[in-house]
Order: structure tokens, then sequence, then C-alpha cells
């Protein structure tokens, strides 16, 4: 069999299997639309390698000849498209469109009306490289570090980008040699099923690293209050605690209980104490420094961890915190008050648990509690 019919083949075969794939990940992996249009992209790629199988079989139909460049245009434009949307970015689908049909106006023309087979030959090469450089420049959110999924995707796109724009190069210097038509068909074939294949696989992986990081972020996050549970506090606060080592650096914890809030649920209902536990948290965790971290250990106790800082300078912005949310109230009417206790213990020199700290700060909140609640107190670092 021919070897430029047998790549064809490959890739209508590599692209059904690839929309198959994209869209059981679509349906099993939460739905994003970006895995869809993903999906669809590929299921149109499908009908554009069987058409070009036609165009090369029967060959010279101009009419197969625009369809299989349209269809190749459209499935460079929603593979983009789905990169714009992962990004939150789909309205630009709008721009993807309108650069598509003037590449393939420029096609048509360029066939029909002033015929240079160099033009009709790049310009869908073209349109893909300027596409897919705009889905890698938004494969990482602004002011986010890129995780290796992201890295790796952006990678794969940039040298899809730079293979389009080479092969383009190569048919548009070699238009009107007697090597035209050859090198530049050639470097396609040769690259084009492994560029596919790979933008296929790795829009897989970026799906599936962003459905782990969703999980990741949604295991660390208490679903009440929207703040950190244990879990997510103790993975950090580990991390932290480390750092403040290494550095030398002064570290104070804190440990919040609300006062008699078991009476709050029984007087008002459990909906207004979780009202007031989701206040409280929103209070405290907007009033935080950047780098410090703020959690709910559990029912109505939460943590809050200070880096460089000293016992004493945390005692002196806990106790506001205390003052500001005690003011808090509930629109019940009489309305409701809570106030809250604090315990706040310093990292000692050679202390690098975190179970040792907590510790002293619960021992210093159970002092809060017995010496009359609504205050802070500070554990002896002896
Ligand atoms: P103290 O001042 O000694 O801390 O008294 P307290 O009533 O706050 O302490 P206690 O440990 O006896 O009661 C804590 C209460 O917190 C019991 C429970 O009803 C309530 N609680 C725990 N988790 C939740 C929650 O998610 N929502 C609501 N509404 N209440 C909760
Ligand atoms: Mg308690
Ligand atoms: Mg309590």
């Amino acid at each position: 069999m021919n070897e430029g019919l047998s790549v064809l083949v490959t890739l209508t075969l590599l692209s059904a299997l690839l929309s198959m794939i994209l869209l059981i990940v679509w349906g099993t992996m939460g739905r994003a639309r970006h895995a869809l249009t993903w999906a669809v992209a590929f299921g149109v790629a499908t009908l554009q390698w069987a058409f070009n199988i036609c165009d090369y079989l029967v060959g010279g139909r101009i009419t197969l000849f625009l369809t299989v460049n349209a269809l190749a245009v459209l499935v460079a434009g929603l593979i983009a498209l789905g990169f714009r949307q992962r990004a939150g970015r789909g309205d630009h689908w709008r721009g993807l469109l309108s650069g598509g049909m003037v590449t393939i106006a420029v096609i048509v023309v360029a066939t029909l009306v002033y015929p240079h087979a160099g033009v009709t030959r790049s310009m869908p090469l073209l349109y893909r490289a300027i596409v897919l450089a705009m889905a890698a420049a938004v494969v990482v959110p602004p002011g986010q570090r890129a995780n290796a999924a992201e890295r790796s995707v952006v990678a794969m796109l940039w040298m899809f980008v730079i293979f389009n724009i080479l092969v383009a190069a190569v048919a548009l210097s070699l238009e009107g040699t007697e090597n035209f038509g050859d090198l530049d068909r050639w470097i396609l074939l040769l690259g084009l099923p492994a560029a596919f294949t790979g933008t296929g696989l790795f829009a897989v992986l970026l799906l599936a690293s962003d459905l782990s990081g969703k999980m990741r972020r949604l295991a660390s996050r208490d679903p009440l209050t929207g703040v950190l549970n244990r879990r997510g506090f103790e993975e950090q606060a580990t991390l932290l605690i480390a750092n403040a080592v290494r550095h030398r650096q002064p570290l104070a914890l804190a440990l919040a209980d609300l006062d008699r809030f078991k009476a709050v649920n029984d007087r008002h209902g459990h909906a207004a104490g979780d009202m007031l536990l989701s206040r409280f948290a929103q209070q405290i965790d907007g009033a935080v420094r950047q780098g410090d971290i703020f959690a709910r250990l559990g029912g109505e106790e939460f943590v809050l961890l200070l880096v460089n800082t000293t016992g004493e300078a945390a005692v002196a912005v806990i106790d506001r915190l205390r003052c500001e949310v005690a003011t808090q109230t509930l629109p019940t009417t009489p309305p409701i008050v809570v106030t809250t206790s604090f315990g706040v213990a310093e990292l000692r020199p050679g202390e690098t648990s975190l179970d040792t700290l907590v510790a002293r700060a619960d021992r210093a909140l159970y002092l809060s509690k017995s010496n009359g609640r609504d205050r802070v107190t500070l554990a002896p670092v002896d």
C-alpha cells in the first residue's frame, strides 16, 4: 500500500479513537466543557482525514480539496477553543472563527481566483500555528506556577507550532520549483501522526491533572466554611514550621474555640449555628496576613498559624481579632452574640513538631476557658 495513504488511514483511526477517549473522559471526569470541545475537534479531525483519503484516491477534485482544508482549519480552531475554555476565555470563539473564515477565504481565492499552491498549502498550517500559540499562552493560569502536566502541554503545543511554521515555510519556499509538493508533504506525513496523537494524549493528561488538583483542593477544604480543614492545615503547617526552624524565625500558633456554642444551637437551631461558624471563619480568614494560615479543625474549633511572629505579637493580633469577632451578631431577635477563647503558643527553640505546639496552645486555651472565657492566653515557654 502507498505510504501516504497508510499515514492518512492511521490518522483517521487515531483521531476517531482520541475523539472517543475524550468523549469518555468528558462523561466521567466532571463534564468539563473543554473536554467536549476537544472530543468534537477530534471527531471533525476523523472526517478531515477521511475526506483526505478520498482526495488522495480520486485526486484533483477542488471541492474535496477545499473541504479538507476547511475541516483542518475547523479542527485547529476547536482545539484552541478548548484551551481557551479551560482558561475561562471561551468567549474568544468569535476571534478564532473569524480567523478561520479569513484563512478559508484566502485558500479559496488562492485555489480558484489567483492560483498559488504555496499559499493554499501554507495557510491552514499558519492558522494552526497561530491558534495553537494562543492556546499555549493560556495553559498556565496567570500568577500561578505551572504543574508538570501544564508544563509538558505547553512544550508540546510550542513544538506543534514550530512544526507547522516549518512546513509552511518549506511549502512557500519551494513554490515554483520542481520539488514543490513533495518535501512539505513528506514532512507533514511523518510528523502529523505524532503531533495529533500528542495533542490528544496531552489533552487527556491535562484533564486528569486538573481533576486530581480539584479533588486535592476539595479534600483540604472544609465544606461549611470554605477555609482549610485539619488535613489541609497539617500539610501546610508542617512546611511552615520546617521553614521557620530552618530560617530561625519565630512562629506562633493560636487555637480558637467559640464560647458556649452548644447553647447557640440549642436556643436558635443548628442552621443559625452554622451561619455563625461561617461568618466567624470568613471574618478571621479575611483578617489574616498573606502567608499565615487559618483552618477549621472541627466543630467550633479553629486554628491560626502566624509566621514570623512571636508569641507576644501574636497575642496582640489575636486579641484585636477576638474583639472584632465578639461584635458579630446574627440578625435574630434578640441578636446572638458569641465570644471566643484563644490559646496561643510560640514555637520553642528546638521544637519542630506541630503536635507539641498544638498541645501547648490547647493547654493555654483551657486556661482561657477556666478563667472565664472570651480571652487570649499565651502558653508559657518553659
Ligand atoms: P465552651 O465554651 O466550653 O467551648 O462550650 P461549648 O458549648 O462551645 O462547647 P461544647 O464542646 O460543649 O460544644 C460544642 C458544640 O458545637 C456542640 C455542637 O453542637 C456544636 N457544633 C459542632 N460542630 C458544629 C457544626 O458544624 N455546626 C453547628 N451548628 N454546631 C456545631
Ligand atoms: Mg469545643
Ligand atoms: Mg466551644
